[in-house]
């Protein structure tokens, strides 16, 4: 059972979100992980009703929900407003466990009406155990780490690198210095045409008052250098029980490591 589903049981009646089952009639809402949920329009203001799954499970014979949540402007996420038209993104609480990759990812979207909730009854529970488990906070980063996972790579070597690259891309390329670079930065993988793949880090950033996305290739060594690198500081880090692997997190991991660096001189 999944963290979620033993959540829905243990908080009956104690949400504002009421579970229902929208019963056999659609084969694919059999499944008990599907809730119901009201949200307000954010054009007109109209009751907008969302049925979503708090639980998805990557097995192999179940593969396609991985290539749906890979990509963040994915149809799960969309709903549209019955009186005004209008596309609207939902993020929602859920749970997303791949077996084959042992990863047990937790959505919790920052500020929604569970998240409090969610943290007071987490530590109740051990699902998964031996899974790699992350806390993350919108479907962006939960695509991000999927595409990471994907590619056989650490998240936290990723999410250091992040950090160093833009930083020495600021150091080589003037031009980038002085260009503002949102909290936005993910993880890509393209194919090259000689049938190689380029693994990249996109920022985006705000120049001249737009935002524009400028990838930029992480090779193999940067990346296996970063690991060298942080192998002991990361050695020595506990892990969360519900651990958000992000950009605060990696600036916390290079601080440590530069302290110690530091002490040794
Ligand atoms: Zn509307």
């Amino acid at each position: 059972m999944s963290l979620f589903e033993k959540f829905k049981k243990k908080s009956n009646n104690s949400m504002d979100t009421k579970y229902t089952n929208p019963g056999p009639t659609n084969t694919a809402h059999q499944d008990d992980s599907w809730i119901t949920e009201k949200m307000k329009c954010p054009m007109c203001g109209a009751t907008i009703t969302v049925s979503y799954k708090m639980f998805y499970e990557v097995t192999k014979e179940n593969q396609h929900i991985k290539e749906q949540l890979r990509d963040p402007g994915s149809d799960i996420y969309k709903t549209k407003c019955p009186k005004c038209q209008v596309d609207a993104t939902c993020e929602y609480p859920m749970q997303y466990v791949d077996h084959i990759q042992k990863l047990n990812f937790y959505v919790v979207p920052v500020g929604h009406p569970q998240e409090k909730k969610f943290f007071e009854m987490v530590d109740q529970f051990d699902c998964y155990p031996g899974y790699t488990t992350r806390l993350v906070a919108d479907n962006h980063t939960l695509a991000d780490k999927i595409r990471v996972f994907d590619a056989g790579l650490d998240d936290r070597i990723i999410e250091i690198d992040k950090i160093l690259l833009w930083g020495d891309i600021c150091n080589e390329k003037p031009e980038y210095a002085t260009v503002k670079c949102t909290d936005q930065w993910y993880f890509h993988v393209e194919k090259k045409n000689d049938q190689g793949i380029n693994h990249s880090i996109s920022y985006v950033v705000e120049k001249n008052g737009k935002k524009e996305l400028i990838p930029f290739v992480l090779t193999d060594g940067y990346y296996e250098s970063t690991k060298k690198v942080f192998e002991p500081t990361l050695s020595r880090i506990k892990m969360g029980k519900f651990e958000e692997v992000g950009r605060k997190w990696a600036y916390d991991v290079i601080d440590q490591h530069r302290k110690k660096i530091g002490k040794r001189k």
